[in-house]
């Protein structure tokens, strides 16, 4: 986990788990090769998941928080530097606009996003929008979806769960089983969006991923057969 993610859980005492890594991993390196499957190695350093999932750090953080400088379902539109505060100005969704003074505002958004979406006064220095609109964003091009199951089927196959494809548009397949795995168990996969780049450039193109029904007898059909069509909530 990242140090200073690790210390935030650490101190907030949220209980933590290794995510799933014991078993094979399927690598699809083109599209005219069947997928390979290897021996997995350990992660270094494991990857971790909260119990409850990421959703109970936000709840936990903002637990501490009055009630009152809270605003959720709203989206900040615009913000104007006063002689001595910063006006937030707020659209909730049903369309009522709210001002709020600030002595400070930290903005937690892509500076991308920021530059798109908001406005400012002072107006920002064009400089500073170019640098804004020229910032990527990690992981912006990717999407992520979860796929329920009863049981984590692949495990019997001794497979990790771990897939990853340099065809798409599946890019990495993780097991993404809950800290109760009496519970249904998901499979957690990056997707890339059609008619994106990697980041390194390369066109994507809208190929037959890992979890594709063409499967042949060299894959691990355990990736692509369900072993079960009903999904669950989790957590
Ligand atoms: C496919 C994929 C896989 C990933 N895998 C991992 C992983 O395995 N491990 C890992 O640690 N990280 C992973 N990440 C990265 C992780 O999800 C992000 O780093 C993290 O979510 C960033 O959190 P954030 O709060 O900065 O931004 P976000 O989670 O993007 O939150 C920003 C919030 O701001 C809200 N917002 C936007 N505009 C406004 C506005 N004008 N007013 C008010 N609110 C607004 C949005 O609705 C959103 O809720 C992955 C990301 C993707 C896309």
């Amino acid at each position: 986990m990242q140090a200073q993610l690790a210390a935030l859980v650490g101190e907030l005492g949220l209980p933590t788990f290794p995510q799933n890594s014991d078993g094979d991993v399927v690598f699809q390196r083109m599209s005219r090769e069947a997928p390979q499957r290897y021996r997995g190695m350990t992660q270094e350093p494991q990857s971790m998941r909260l119990v409850g999932g990421m959703g109970i750090l936000v709840r936990v953080i903002a637990s501490s928080l009055p009630a009152e400088s809270l605003r959720l379902d709203s989206r900040l539109t615009r913000l104007t530097l006063t002689d001595d505060a910063v006006e937030a100005r707020f659209v909730e969704a049903g369309g009522t606009e709210e001002n709020v003074s600030a002595s400070h505002v930290i903005l937690a958004l892509p500076p991308r996003l920021l530059e798109a979406t908001m406005s400012f006064s002072p107006a920002l220095g064009e400089a500073t929008a170019a640098r804004w609109r020229g910032t990527p964003t990690w992981m912006a091009p990717h999407a992520k979806f979860f796929a329920l199951y009863d049981r984590p089927f692949w495990r019997d196959a001794g497979l990790s769960g771990t897939a990853q494809s340099m065809v798409g548009p599946l890019a990495e397949i993780h097991d993404a089983t809950t800290a109760a795995e009496r519970l249904p168990c998901s499979g957690s996969s990056a997707f890339h969006r059609p008619g994106a780049s990697w980041s390194d450039g390369t066109p994507s193109s809208p190929l037959r991923s890992v979890n594709s029904s063409r499967c042949s007898d060299r894959r691990p059909a355990h990736l692509s057969r369900p072993c079960s069509r009903t999904g669950r909530p989790t957590l």
